[in-house]
């Protein structure tokens, strides 16, 4: 059997490796020129063997796909574990660093707020019994139909805690509150409710980067994985698929497309797709994370997050387990932000981010590299990670995780850990295995 897989991310390393375990004839085809697409370590603007992720940059405690590719390649986590609180550390507002006490202090009521939005998602989240089916939810098309901006006008946040959930969104879904379905964050609570129990999650770097990881499973591949091939055009029939490159044209049993969605939305499907598939890849929604990376001599800022309401959004220390008396600094903006920076020059990024890290922090150390990546304006990816926005789980959802004759889709956006490295895992294996199934 020959299979083509396009896309040499997490997902089609996956897939590929499967598939070959099984003894398919596999050739995996990157537009690229390294393994690993939204994961990526960055060394080259720093000094003294320093780095920071650009893209992917924690694993989660019950991540066991990704945990067990890190044993296999020998990469160790770093540090005690980060914690997923609201209020991370600190809270740059009217342009001092408030930590949590200061916090509370400012608005006894926020713990209550937090815990009124919270139980709104948990209600949801509570009645969704399978956590790969949200679309099955009894009353979905209502909740699919509600966002996080709609659960937090129910709640009425006040100011303290409207900037708290709004970096979390801009955060954790890359988008801003109103373009979140409630459904998608219950299902992503369901997952992980399913996958962990109700325990605290830890999150962890890994030393060197996950780099490491993409490029060990490319290593295993072999000589299958050829870069700087772009797929064009597509056509399948009941015999088989036809893959066209910016290179050739190759014939296949089948094909896995494991690239993001919008990048396939300049492809040429010769074979019409149904409609509803066609909705879900030129609908789903994309998240906008820039990452600005920049160095400094000292570290002269206290641990830990600080969200701020300024531009930067989030600061934190990408550094704070490696060693040395440089560190570095990454502002971490997602939704309209993540759009406006993406907007302007990586000179520019970085200077707008350095100005925000010296006035949050007071820094008088002078600055080193710097380094910033706008995910929404690269072709290859057109955005961070999935974000299914009212009203795309009861429409995108089933679809989207359908074999489309011999076309499989995957990737993190068809996963039930949609986002993460490990949802790009479990849909190469959920490929790999449909393909296997069908021979
Ligand atoms: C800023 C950011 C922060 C993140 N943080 C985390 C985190 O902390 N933890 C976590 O688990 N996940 C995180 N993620 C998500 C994680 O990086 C992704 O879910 C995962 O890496 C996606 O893998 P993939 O294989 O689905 O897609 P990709 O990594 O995008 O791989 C697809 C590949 O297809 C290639 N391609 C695209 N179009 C074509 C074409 N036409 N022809 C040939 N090749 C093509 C691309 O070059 C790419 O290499 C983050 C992502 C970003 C961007």
């Amino acid at each position: 059997m020959r299979v083509v897989v396009i896309g040499a991310g997490f997902a089609g390393l996956r897939a590929a490796s499967r598939l070959q375990a099984a003894g398919a004839d596999v050739e995996l085809i990157e537009g690229g020129h390294r393994p690993g697409g939204r994961v990526r370590t960055v060394r080259d603007p720093f000094v003294g063997g320093q780095y920071s992720e650009s893209g992917a940059e924690w694993v989660d405690d019950y991540h066991h796909r990704l945990l067990d590719l890190l044993d296999r390649y020998g990469v160790r986590t770093l540090g005690a574990g980060e914690q997923w609180t609201v209020i991370r550390r600190w809270l740059h507002h009217g342009g001092r660093l408030l930590d949590p006490q200061a916090v509370l202090s400012a608005d006894p009521g926020i713990e209550h707020q937090f815990a009124a939005f919270d139980a709104i998602i948990d209600s949801v989240t509570a009645d969704l019994v399978d956590s790969a089916a949200p679309h099955l939810h009894p009353d979905a098309a209502a909740i699919d139909a509600r966002s996080l901006a709609d659960v937090a006008a129910e709640v009425q946040l006040g100011e303290l805690a409207g900037i708290f959930k709004r970096r979390d969104a801009q955060g954790e879904f890359a988008a801003e509150p109103s373009q979140v379905s409630l459904l998608f964050v219950a299902q992503q609570r369901a997952h992980q409710r399913d996958a962990a129990g109700d325990r605290t999650i830890s999150a962890f770097r890994v030393d060197g980067g996950f780099s490491r990881v993409a490029e060990g499973m490319a290593t295993e591949l072999g000589g299958i994985v050829r870069y700087g091939e772009m797929l064009t055009e597509l056509e399948q029939d009941a015999d088989g698929v036809v893959v066209h490159t910016d290179q050739r044209t190759l014939a296949a049993d089948h094909v896995v497309l494991a690239c993001s969605l919008v990048p396939l939305r300049s492809v040429e499907f010769r074979t019409p797709m149904p409609p509803a598939l066609h909705a879900a890849v030129h609908g789903l929604g994309y998240g906008t994370v820039t990452k600005t990376s920049v160095q400094w001599e000292r570290r002269e800022w206290p641990a830990g997050y600080a969200t701020t309401e300024g531009r930067a959004q989030r600061v934190y220390e990408p550094t704070a387990d490696q060693s040395g008396d440089t560190g570095i600094l990454m502002s971490y903006c997602g939704g309209a932000g993540g759009h406006e920076w993406a907007r302007m020059t990586e000179a520019e990024r970085i200077e707008l981010a350095a100005g925000e890290m010296r006035s949050m922090h007071s820094l008088t150390a002078g600055q080193l590299g710097g380094y910033s990546r706008a995910w929404s304006t690269e072709a290859r990816y057109g955005g961070s990670y999935a974000v299914y926005e009212p009203g795309q789980v009861t429409a995108h959802w089933d679809v989207l995780r359908q074999p489309w004759g011999r076309v499989h889709l995957a990737g993190e956006h068809v996963a039930d850990c949609c986002g993460y490295m490990e949802g790009a895992l479990e849909s190469g294996e959920t490929a790999a295995s449909r393909i296997i199934a069908a021979g």
